[in-house]
């Protein structure tokens, strides 16, 4: 479903992908671990078009794009209306409410009605367990409330991918169970997802592949159980004894 081949990008002489070969497939949920640095959050950003790759491609559908070739403003409107991205710091509008921030994608980058995204809105919004807070703005809302509704605002584009990076990271630990919990119910659903992340439980008890990356290359990828439970690079050993 979505086939990302080759993909390296640089920042000025820092190569940080140096050829990353991922396959997605429908309703799969791949988790994403690896050091600080290794490249996680720029091949999520490359997914998506936030960052332009240098060389490779991305597919996701009948669409192909060949980052060695220019890159149309139509290309990078493809890969944005078929994925949804879920920040560390939630990055909602501020001056705008809970369904005020979920309508905005559907209405700017959709072309929609308002009329036609407010009902669907609000189901989101129900979804994450936030239908009492529609009318509230962010400054009202727990990091916890905004990162659901952040959630919320990407499913409202109806990508075929959700992108989660670190969307736990940035929460007072009392305050992840709640995020997870709306993560994993959407798992279970069959949404297909890439989450960059550090909680290695989520990985254990929600990802169908789990990829280690470091120094912006895939170290090595399997089951929660082959990765975790017996990895076979050095490497991998070395950082799951670091973080657990
Ligand atoms: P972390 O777990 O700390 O978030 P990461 O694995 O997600 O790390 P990235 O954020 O992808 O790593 O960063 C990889 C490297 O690319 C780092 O050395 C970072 O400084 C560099 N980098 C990322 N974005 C930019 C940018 N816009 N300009 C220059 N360098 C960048």
């Amino acid at each position: 479903m979505i086939s990302i081949r080759g993909l390296k990008k640089r920042f000025d002489d820092l190569e940080v992908l140096k050829g990353m070969d991922v396959e997605v497939r429908k309703g799969e949920v791949i988790v994403l671990i690896g050091p600080s640095g290794s490249g996680k959050t720029t091949f999520l950003r490359c997914i998506n078009a936030l960052e332009i790759p240098n060389e490779g491609s991305v597919s996701i559908g009948e669409k192909s794009m060949d980052f060695s070739k220019k890159v149309t403003t139509a290309d990078i409107l493809y890969l944005r209306r078929r994925t949804g991205m879920v920040f560390q710091t939630y990055n909602l509008f501020p001056h705008m409410t809970a369904l005020e921030n979920v309508m905005e994608g559907p209405v700017i980058v959709k072309g929609k009605k308002k009329a036609e995204v407010k009902e669907k809105a609000i189901l989101l919004l129900e979804k994450v367990g936030l239908g009492d807070k529609l009318d509230y703005y962010p400054y009202q809302l727990s990091g916890g409330q905004q990162q659901r509704v952040g959630i919320a605002r990407a499913l409202a584009i109806e990508p075929e991918v959700m992108l989660f990076d670190e969307p736990t990271s940035a929460l007072d630990p009392e305050l992840v169970g709640e995020v997870l919990k709306v993560m994993k119910d959407l798992a279970e659903e069959g949404m297909t997802m890439v989450v960059v992340t550090h909680e290695m439980r989520f990985a254990k008890e929600a990802a169908d592949k789990v990829i280690f990356m470091d120094g912006g290359h895939i170290v090595e990828a399997g089951t929660p159980q082959e990765v975790f439970g017996n990895p076979k690079h050095d490497r991998t050993r070395q950082f799951l004894n670091l973080i657990q």
